[in-house]
C-alpha cells in the first residue's frame, strides 16, 4: 500500500505557556488539494515548520511519504516544496539564477536542470522575465518565480503559507487556480494555507483551524451541506462562532 504524503498524528506544540497545536490529526493523499483555512494566530504557520521539518512539535507523530524527518530528513526533502509565508526568493538575482541557483542544490545540472528551468518558466508565464532581477518583478510575478522554485524538485507534496499575501485580487485568483491546476494535471498534492475562504472553494478538502484545533475536515460541498450555509463564507463564520460560543462556555 502507497503511504500517504502526509500524516499528522495528534501534533501538540507550544510556546512557553501558550498552546499553538493542541492534538492535530491530518491524512493527505497523492494529488491531493487541502486548504487550511484559518484566523491569523489559528497556527497555521506553526503546522507548516512542523511538516516542512524546522523543528520536532513537542507531541504527536509525522510522516511524510510514510518516512520520519528525524530519520529521514533528506529524503523527505526531496520530495517536499515549501512555500513559506514571509518571501525568500533572492531579489539581487534573477528569475533564471534563482532557479538555476536551487535546482543545484538538488543535484540537478547540465541539460536536465535546463529543461526543467524552461518548462517551469513556461508554466508559471515567466519566459519573458526570466533574465530580470526578481526585485524588478511585480508582488504577483516574484510569488510565481517562488512557486516555480518550489517545483524544482518535482515534489510529491507542495506546501504553501499564505501564498497569496500581499497580492491584488486578480493575480489572487489566478495563483489560486494556477496551482489547483497543477495539483489535478500532475498529481502533486497541495497543502495551501490561508485566511481567505475564497482561495478554497475548490479544494478537494477543508481543513478549519482556529486556536491549534481543528474544527472541520471536510469536503467544501459536505461542510455547505452539514452546516447549512448558503456560502463557504457563512460556513466558515458558523463554524468559528459555535467554536467561540463553546469557549465561552466552559
Ligand atoms: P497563523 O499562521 O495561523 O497566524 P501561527 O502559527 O503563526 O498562526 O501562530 C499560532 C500562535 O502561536 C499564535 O498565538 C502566535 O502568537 C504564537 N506563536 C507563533 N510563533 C511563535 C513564536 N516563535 N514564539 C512565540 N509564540 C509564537
Ligand atoms: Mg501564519
Amino acid at each position: 500500500m502507497i503511504a500517504p504524503v502526509l500524516e499528522l498524528r495528534d501534533i501538540r506544540k507550544s510556546y512557553g505557556a501558550s498552546k499553538a497545536l493542541s492534538g492535530i490529526s491530518l491524512t493527505m493523499h497523492e494529488g491531493e488539494f487541502v486548504g487550511l483555512l484559518g484566523p491569523n494566530g489559528a497556527g497555521k504557520s506553526t503546522l507548516f515548520q512542523v511538516v516542512a521539518g524546522l523543528f520536532a512539535p513537542d507531541g504527536g507523530e509525522v510522516r511524510l511519504f510514510g518516512l520520519d524527518h528525524a530519520k529521514d530528513g533528506p529524503r523527505i526533502l526531496a520530495r517536499l516544496g515549501v512555500v513559506f509565508q514571509a518571501r525568500s526568493v533572492d531579489l539581487d538575482i534573477s528569475v533564471h539564477a534563482n532557479l538555476r541557483f536551487h535546482g543545484r542544490l538538488f543535484g540537478l545540472s547540465g541539460r536536465e536542470l535546463a529543461c526543467r528551468i524552461d518548462a517551469l518558466c513556461e508554466q508559471f508565464n515567466l519566459v519573458e522575465l526570466m533574465n530580470r532581477p526578481v526585485r524588478t518583478l511585480s508582488g504577483g510575478q516574484q510569488r510565481r518565480v517562488e512557486i516555480a522554485r518550489a517545483l524544482i524538485n518535482q515534489p510529491d507534496l507542495l506546501i504553501m503559507d499564505e501564498p497569496t499575501a500581499g497580492l491584488d485580487a486578480s493575480s489572487r485568483r489566478d495563483l489560486v487556480a494556477h496551482v489547483r491546476a497543477l495539483a489535478r494535471t500532475e498529481g502533486v498534492a497541495v497543502l495551501w494555507a490561508t485566511h481567505l475562504v475564497d482561495e478554497v472553494g475548490d479544494a478537494d478538502r477543508i481543513v478549519i483551524l482556529d486556536r491549534g484545533q481543528i474544527l472541520a475536515d471536510d469536503t467544501p460541498s459536505e461542510l455547505l451541506r452539514t452546516t447549512g450555509g448558503e456560502d463557504l463564507t457563512d460556513v466558515y463564520e458558523a463554524i468559528l462562532s459555535r467554536r467561540a460560543s463553546e469557549g465561552d462556555s466552559l
